[in-house]
């Protein structure tokens, strides 16, 4: 199937490793024109490169700390620039801390906050100007299943990404009628560092193995196993699509059957 997004401008975040760089990578195999960042040059000059020789569309790198509100101003902007255009947000960060309600200190929240949800809010105010101007555009959110289903021990997960699908959804009500599609994809657990260094902090607070911690994860997956990046994007890359022209507002679990409650 052609996903129609040869020629499409798409801006990833967070995307010098993990679920925004599979994303980016997804993006640039279908012809789009990328805009990858993350808050290390070198790095994400890396990542651009490596993407490039394996799609042979290389993004442009940009350097951005998403936290930073004025960076995220700049980074629309330059896109701006570059492109004249931006069809494509596809809104990813680090995690933010783990750990029970009980651990977590007033700052822990503020940094949540700000990578979590703020960084989305900032992205969206400063793009979807640009879309309203093109009267076309998608933008694509990587949240959590933590959005539907609690996770133990992630209590800022399950609070700010809620609260995006809260916003998300909004936004698809409000600029639908411009054209402009807003829709979240909800991984559950894949293969990333993130993943790693959840297990890892997991570990340190309960005293058990990463393997016991990963086996768990497993055990709890219908499918049986975990999820690789790449197929979170796929699912970015189709939602961002034309194929999915007739999709807004909506919540698309990534997550091997994860979510128990009732689909929806
Ligand atoms: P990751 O840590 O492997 O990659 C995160 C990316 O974001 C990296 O490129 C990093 O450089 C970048 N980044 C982090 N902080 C940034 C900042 N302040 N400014 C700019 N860039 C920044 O994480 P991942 O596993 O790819 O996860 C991506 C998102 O999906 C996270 O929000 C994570 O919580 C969520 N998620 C992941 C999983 C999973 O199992 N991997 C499951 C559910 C949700």
């Amino acid at each position: 199937m052609d996903l129609g997004l040869s020629g499409k401008v798409a801006l990833v975040t967070g995307a010098s490793a993990g679920l925004g760089y599979a994303s980016a990578r997804a993006l640039a195999a279908e012809g789009a024109a990328v805009m990858i960042c993350s808050r290390d040059y070198g790095r994400i000059t890396e990542s651009a490169l490596e993407i490039g020789r394996s799609t042979g569309v290389e993004p442009l790198p940009l350097e951005c700390d998403l936290t930073d509100e004025a960076g995220i101003e700049l980074l629309v902007r330059k896109v701006v620039d570059e492109f004249n255009r931006i069809d494509i947000l596809v809104s990813n960060a680090g995690g933010p801390p783990g750990g029970p309600f009980s651990s977590i200190s007033a700052e822990q929240w503020d940094q949540a906050y700000n990578l979590t949800f703020r960084s989305t809010l900032h992205l969206c105010r400063n793009v979807l100007p640009i879309m309203e101007a093109q009267q076309e555009g998608s933008i694509v959110v990587i949240t959590s299943i933590a959005s539907k289903q609690p996770i133990p021990g992630l209590v800022t997960s399950n609070a700010l990404r809620a609260g995006l699908n809260g916003l998300i959804k909004s936004i698809a009500n409000e600029y639908g009628p411009m054209g402009i599609r807003a829709n979240t994809v909800a991984p559950g657990y894949t293969l990333t560092e993130r993943l790693d260094e959840l297990a890892e902090e997991i570990s340190g607070r309960e005293g058990r193995s990463k393997e016991d911690i990963f086996e768990g994860w497993t055990a709890n997956t219908p499918l049986k196993r975990l999820g690789q990046p790449e197929e979170i994007g796929a699912a970015v890359a189709f939602l961002a699509s034309e194929r999915a022209a007739f999709i807004t507002g909506q919540h698309l679990a990534v997550d091997g059957g994860s979510i128990t409650g009732t689909m929806g």
